[in-house]
C-alpha cells in the first residue's frame, strides 16, 4: 500500500551536518582564543576558502542573506525603482522595502520560472536605478540579455543569488556576473552557516565599502564614514562554514544522484512536468520542483500538496503566493495580476518535493508511487 513506509515525518529539506566531532575543535580554538565575532581567524579563513571554492575575487560574509541583499542596494546607492520578480522568497522585495525603494514586478519566464528579460524594457521609467533578478532554484537568469539592457539603460544588476551556490556556467561562476550578487547559507540552503549570507563583488573597493556597511560604517576605531549596520558573522558560524565547506561537494552530488531518480520516476506523468539540467551548466539541485496542471493531471496541486500531507510529505509551495500579492505590495501598479500571466499560472502548479543529501531513495520511491497513483 502506498505510503505505508513512511511512517516519520518527511519534510522538503533537513540541513546536513557534518560529524558533530569534527566540529569539536573548532569550538576548542574559539574558547582558546576568546574571539567570537569582528573577522576573528574563522571569519577571515572561510571568506578567503569561499572565494577559491566559489571562483570569485571579492566576497564578504554576513549574518545573514537578508541582511547582505538589503547592504547590497545601499552599497551601490540604489534608489527609485527596482525591477524585480514576483516569483521568489520575499526577503528578495522586503530588502527594497527596507531600502526605501519602489518595487517594481515583471513577469517571469515559463521555461525557469526566471525573471523574463523580454518584459523588463517596458516597465524601465525614468526612476528606474537597478535590476534585482533571482536565479530561482538556482537556475541561473538570462543573464546576458538582462545586462545588455542594464547596459542600455544604465541600470545596475543585483542578482539574488541565494539559491545558486557553486552555480557555474562552463567553469565560470554565475556569482561573477552583475555588479554584486548576494547568497544566503541559511539553514534550508544547499550550503550553510545555520544562519548566514555574503555580498560577492568585483573590486577591493567595493568589498572594503560593504565590509564598512555590515560593520555599523566603522572606518577605523574612531572614524565612522556612513550609517552602516551590524550584519557581521560570527566566529561559531564561520566554523561552521568551514567544515561544511569541506562536505557541500558530496552534498551536491547526492542532491544530483536523488534528482535523477525523482525525474526517472516521475517521467512521462501526464499533467506533471520538472525543470531539466541547462546545457554547459554546473547546477546545486537545491530544490525539485515539479509544476502540475490540473486538466491534466487530474488533481490540482493544492489537492496533491495535501495527500501528500496525508502521507506525511510535507513538500512546500515554492513560491506561493507570489510577492506582488501580498497584501504590503499588491496596490503598487506593477502588482496588478494582469502584468503576471505566466507567475499566476505556475504559482498555481508548483510543488518543491523533499530534497536534502541523506534522504532516503526509499522515500524518494515512495514519494513517485504516491503522485503516480493520484494522477488520473
Ligand atoms: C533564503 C532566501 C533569501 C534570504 O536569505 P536569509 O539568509 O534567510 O535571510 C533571499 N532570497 C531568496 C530567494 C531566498 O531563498
Amino acid at each position: 500500500m502506498p505510503g505505508s513506509a513512511l511512517n516519520k515525518k518527511i519534510t522538503v529539506t533537513l540541513p546536513a551536518l557534518p560529524p558533530l566531532e569534527e566540529f569539536l575543535p573548532y569550538l576548542e580554538q574559539i574558547w582558546e582564543s576568546r574571539w567570537l565575532t569582528n573577522n576573528g581567524p574563522f571569519h577571515e579563513l572561510l571568506e578567503s576558502k569561499l572565494a577559491e571554492y566559489l571562483g570569485v575575487d571579492h566576497i564578504s560574509l554576513f549574518s545573514n542573506g537578508t541582511l547582505a541583499l538589503i547592504c547590497a542596494l545601499r552599497a551601490l546607492d540604489i534608489q527609485g525603482e527596482v525591477i524585480t520578480t514576483p516569483y521568489s522568497f520575499v526577503a528578495t522585495t522586503h530588502a527594497l522595502w527596507w531600502n526605501n525603494i519602489t518595487p517594481v514586478f515583471v513577469d517571469i519566464e515559463p521555461e525557469y520560472l526566471n525573471l523574463d528579460p523580454d518584459k523588463i524594457e517596458s516597465a524601465i521609467t525614468e526612476r528606474t536605478s537597478a535590476i534585482l533578478p533571482v536565479h530561482v532554484y538556482g537556475n541561473p537568469c538570462k543573464m546576458e540579455l538582462i545586462e545588455a539592457i542594464a547596459g542600455k539603460h544604465h541600470l545596475k544588476v543585483i542578482y539574488d543569488a541565494a539559491h545558486a551556490f557553486g552555480v557555474k556556467i562552463r567553469d565560470r561562476s554565475i556569482l561573477d556576473l552583475g555588479d554584486l550578487s548576494v547568497l544566503s547559507f541559511h539553514a534550508t540552503k544547499v550550503f550553510t552557516t545555520l544562519e548566514g549570507g555574503a555580498i560577492v563583488s568585483h573590486s577591493a573597493e567595493m568589498k572594503h565599502h560593504i565590509d564598512n556597511l555590515r560593520n555599523f560604517g566603522f572606518q577605523d576605531e574612531t572614524v565612522v564614514e556612513e550609517p552602516g549596520i551590524n550584519a557581521k558573522m560570527n566566529e561559531m558560524q564561520s566554523a561552521f562554514g568551514l567544515l561544511q565547506l569541506k562536505y557541500v561537494d558530496l552534498y551536491i552530488a547526492e542532491r544530483k544522484r536523488i534528482t535523477n531518480i525523482y525525474r526517472k520516476l516521475l517521467r512521462d506523468i501526464s499533467g506533471l512536468q520538472f525543470l531539466y539540467d541547462m546545457e554547459g551548466v554546473h547546477h546545486n539541485y537545491a530544490y525539485f520542483p515539479i509544476l502540475i496542471d490540473e486538466n491534466f493531471f487530474g488533481m490540482s496541486r493544492d489537492e496533491l500538496y495535501l495527500k501528500l500531507q496525508q502521507n506525511n510529505i510535507y513538500s512546500r509551495r515554492y513560491f506561493y503566493p507570489l510577492i506582488c500579492d501580498l497584501t504590503m505590495y499588491n496596490s503598487l501598479v506593477s502588482a496588478a495580476s494582469t502584468n503576471m500571466p505566466v507567475a499566476i499560472r505556475l504559482a498555481k502548479q508548483v510543488i518543491c518535493l523533499p530534497i536534502y543529501p541523506d534522504l532516503e531513495l526509499e522515500i524518494v520511491k515512495e514519494i513517485a508511487e504516491l503522485i503516480k497513483n493520484y494522477q488520473r
